[in-house]
Formats: structure tokens, C-alpha cells, sequence
């Protein structure tokens, strides 16, 4: 590849805090009100211009379930029932009593919402604000480079957690970060107005897809708390791209944009011919599954999570399926903790069925939930630096389950605490005791 020569200069430091949160995800935005509300000056810098991550640019609507799979025990709280809490008391959140999805909200109130948060806990913001570099001195991390309306500047802190999905500075740090054989692949997501009723989408992307370009791909939709009219559509996957890619990222935003607009066009054609079918949302970012992964101390395996391994430092608690998007044949496999499991093409054009549970011969009562030990924050190369998000240690089937909100946000939670422990103490992340966050964690309201 050609290049050229960027000549070196001075960067100006515009701020300085102990724990600087790169990534406004609710990953990132957990992660900085943990760290404050445990004494700490934070910093979140987040390169669009609303917090909220695939939530809310994504417009990914749903929390799953707090409770274990029998509905007897709450295993998560904290800060994801704080927002709940707060989202239903301002109409903005329904509840869903079905096996997987639980809580519906209305992503632009979760946004203004996650001001709030902001400010009442004294966090530092830049929005519109880019992580472009980082600036380490052996092992530790000094200082972050961003780019935003100012030019280049600095911003120095003694923590830093990556929170940006994608795993940016850690990559540029040189951490080891891997990627799995078979990549969940992206979906645009959109509002629809218009008035589904009696019309089965599926169907008709079954018979007329064709027509629109549109293939006969796994999807799936939902309401959007509070407005009447409008549905969350995540009907299709864009296949064969690497979001990790620029190139491809840009070929998959224009892809995604063509397919929501044969979506609508199909519903013009075949929908109710009393109504008017519209786009009346558009993600700004395309929902991205997956691209990397970041190796830390502690990798998640599918089989512990199902048989619900148990943990003397758990900083993460889950029932959600292992739930993996096939990365190109249009279908999506599920297991679930009970030991059903069951893979779908299409739109249900195929099921298959079976017990893994059975086919493992495991006998003895299924696990109520699964938890995962603080050693998935600890990488081995820096003494004051996480990653926390969907780049998470783990095996495909293993992030199939972690890589809902309800997980990552409690890894977010788990960054921050860790990473004002470690100020605390002047520790270093890769000897802090991972009991000690376990407390900290459960003082500040998680059900661990
Ligand atoms: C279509 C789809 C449907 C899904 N459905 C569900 C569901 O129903 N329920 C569920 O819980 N999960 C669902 N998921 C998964 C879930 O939404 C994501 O795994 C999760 O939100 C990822 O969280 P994160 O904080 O790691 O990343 P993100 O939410 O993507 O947050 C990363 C943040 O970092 C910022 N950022 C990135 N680069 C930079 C930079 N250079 N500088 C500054 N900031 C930067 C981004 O703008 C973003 O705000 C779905 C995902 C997709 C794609």
C-alpha cells in the first residue's frame, strides 16, 4: 500500500480524569456511573452525538428478563433496573411476558434518559468526540488521542475502559484480539408506520421478496413503547461483510438502507391498500452483531455458561439463550438452559428441533441462570486498562448469549468498579482481587 508521511506534533491536553470511558454504548455509560458513584472524576467520550450505542442509533428496543429461568430469583438489578424503573415511570417501557423478551422501550426517550444519568452523577461528557489513538508507557496507558470540531486533542486519566464495541484501542494497543470462524452478520434496523394488521410479513417476504430484492432471511420485529403506529423491523442480515472493515462497513450501511426500502416498497405493493407504509426511523448505524474479540484472563465457553458454571468472583449474571445470527444461510440456531434448542431458516420456511441437554447426556435439574467470574475484564498487558462490550472473551455460542444488553451492561458495571478499585488501592487490574468487585458490585445494588 502506498503512504505518506503524517508529520509529528504537539497535541494539546484538554482533559484529565482518573477513569476516561471511551464508547457512550450503555456498556460505556454504565461503566462511567459506576466509577463516579464510587468517588471517581470521569470522563465518557463518545463519537456520536447521543449516548445509548446500538440502543439507540441501532434502535435495538428490547432488555430481556431480570429473573432466572423459573422466575423465582431476580439475578440482575443495578443500573439495568435503575433505567428500567425510570423508563416506565415516564411511560417510555413496557413489559413483555414471553420466554426471551422482556423489556420494550422507546430508544430516543433511553437517550434523554441517559443524560440525565450523566449529569446527575457528575460525569464528564464529549459527544461528537472520535478515540482516534492511544498513548501507552509500558504498561500503562496514558493518554487517549480524539478527534472532534477542535482538531486533535489529548485527554490524560490513570484508567482507561475501551467501551467502543469494536475493541479500538485495545487493537491499537496491541492486544491480542481475535476473531471467530463464522461472524454474526449485521441488520439495518427501522421504524414502520403503518398498520400491519391481518398482514403477515413473513409471508409475503416468503412469496414477493424476490421482487424487491429481499431474501428469505431469519428476522424478526417488535412494538416501540409508547407509539402507536410504529414497529421495529429487523427483518433481514447483510451477508459475507466484516464490519470490522471500513470498506465493507460502508458497503453494509448502503445495503441495509436498500433492503428497509424494498421492505416498505413490498408493504406499498402487497400491505393493506387502505394504509400508507413508511419509514419513519432510520438506525444511524447499522446494528452490528459482532466483529472482534478481545483475549483477556478468563474466555467464556458455551458449555459452562449452559451447565451454569459458578464463580467465587461472578461480576455477571444471565438466562439469556445462547443465540446465534448463522453468518450466511439466512437461519438462527437457539439453545436454551432447560435443553431445548432449535434452529429457524428463513422466515420459519425450515425448523429443526432437538434437547442438547439429552443429546450431552447431562442429567440432574437444568441451570437457573449462568455467571461469569471478573476475570473476563482482566487482560495480561496493562496494568489500568478493560475492554467491556460485545468485543468480550468468549466462544461463538458463548457470545450468542452474552451479547445481549442485559449481560454487557452489567460488564460495563464491572469496568467501572474495577477500575476505581483499582485507583482506590493503587492496584493494578491484573492482580485486584475479583471478589472485591464481586462486593463492590452487590454494595452498589446488583443482585450478584
Ligand atoms: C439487529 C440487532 C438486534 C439486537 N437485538 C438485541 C436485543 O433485542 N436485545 C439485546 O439486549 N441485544 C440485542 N442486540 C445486541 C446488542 O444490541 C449489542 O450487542 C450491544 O448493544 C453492544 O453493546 P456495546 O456497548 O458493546 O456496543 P455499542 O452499543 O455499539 O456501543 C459502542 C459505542 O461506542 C461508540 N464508539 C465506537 N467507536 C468510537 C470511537 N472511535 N470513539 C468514540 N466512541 C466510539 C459508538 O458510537 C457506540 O455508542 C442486537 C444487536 C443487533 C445488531
Amino acid at each position: 500500500m502506498d503512504t505518506i508521511y503524517e508529520p509529528a506534533r504537539q497535541i494539546p491536553v484538554v482533559r484529565e480524569a482518573d477513569v476516561c470511558v471511551l464508547g457512550g454504548g450503555c456498556t460505556g455509560v454504565f461503566a462511567a456511573i459506576r466509577a463516579a458513584r464510587l468517588g471517581m472524576r470521569v470522563l465518557l467520550i463518545e463519537r456520536e452525538g447521543m449516548l445509548g450505542g446500538a440502543a439507540v442509533g441501532g434502535l435495538v428496543n428490547i432488555w430481556h428478563t431480570l429473573m432466572d429461568t423459573e422466575n423465582r430469583e431476580q439475578i440482575i438489578a443495578g443500573l439495568t433496573e435503575e433505567t428500567i424503573s425510570r423508563l416506565r415511570s415516564r411511560g417510555a417501557l413496557t413489559v413483555q411476558e414471553n420466554r426471551s423478551s422482556t423489556y420494550n422501550f422507546n430508544p430516543m426517550e433511553l437517550t434523554i434518559l441517559l443524560d440525565e444519568m450523566i449529569r446527575e452523577n457528575r460525569v464528564g461528557l464529549m459527544l461528537h468526540t472520535a478515540y482516534a489513538a492511544a498513548v501507552a508507557e509500558g504498561d500503562r496507558v496514558r493518554a487517549v488521542i480524539v478527534e472532534n470540531k477542535d482538531g486533535r486533542r489529548a485527554v490524560r486519566a490513570s484508567f482507561f475502559i475501551d467501551a467502543t464495541g469494536d475493541g479500538l484501542a485495545a487493537r491499537d494497543l496491541g492486544m491480542p484480539v481475535y476473531d471467530h470462524e463464522y461472524i454474526q452478520p449485521p441488520t439495518p434496523v427501522f421504524h414502520l408506520q403503518g398498520n400491519l394488521e391481518g398482514v403477515n410479513v413473513d409471508r409475503l417476504i416468503r412469496e414477493h421478496g424476490a421482487e424487491f430484492g429481499l431474501p428469505d432471511d431469519w428476522g424478526w420485529s417488535t412494538h416501540v413503547a409508547g407509539l402507536e403506529g410504529i414497529s421495529m423491523r429487523a427483518d433481514q442480515h447483510i451477508f459475507g461483510v466484516r464490519c470490522d472493515r471500513a470498506d465493507d462497513l460502508t458497503r453494509a450501511e448502503v445495503e441495509g438502507r436498500r433492503l428497509v426500502r424494498g421492505l416498505v416498497s413490498l408493504l406499498q405493493t402487497y400491505g393493506r391498500p387502505d394504509t400508507h407504509y413508511a419509514v419513519s426511523n432510520l438506525c444511524s448505524s447499522l446494528g452490528l452483531r459482532e466483529t472482534v474479540h478481545v483475549r483477556t484472563r478468563f474466555r467464556a465457553s458455551e458449555r459452562a455458561l449452559l451447565t451454569g458454571e459458578r464463580y467465587a468472583d461472578p461480576i455477571l449474571q444471565g438466562t439469556y439463550p445462547v443465540d446465534v445470527h448463522h453468518a450466511e444461510d439466512g437461519g438462527i440456531s437457539f439453545k436454551y438452559l432447560d435443553g431445548t434448542r432449535t434452529t429457524i431458516w428463513g422466515k420459519g420456511t425450515r425448523v429443526e428441533t432437538g434437547n442438547w441437554r439429552e443429546e450431552a447426556s447431562l442429567s440432574g435439574p437444568p441451570a437457573r441462570f449462568y455467571q461469569v467470574p471478573f476475570g473476563i475484564l482482566a487482560g495480561e498487558e496493562y496494568a489500568n486498562f478493560i475492554a467491556a462490550g460485545r468485543m468480550v472473551n468468549a466462544d461463538e455460542g458463548a457470545f450468542g448469549a452474552l451479547r445481549v444488553m442485559v449481560n454487557l451492561n452489567q460488564l460495563g458495571e464491572a469496568a467501572g468498579a474495577a477500575a476505581a478499585l483499582c485507583l482506590d488501592r493503587g492496584e493494578d487490574i491484573r492482580t485486584l482481587d475479583g471478589a472485591s468487585v464481586t462486593r463492590a458490585l452487590r454494595d452498589g445494588g446488583s443482585a450478584l
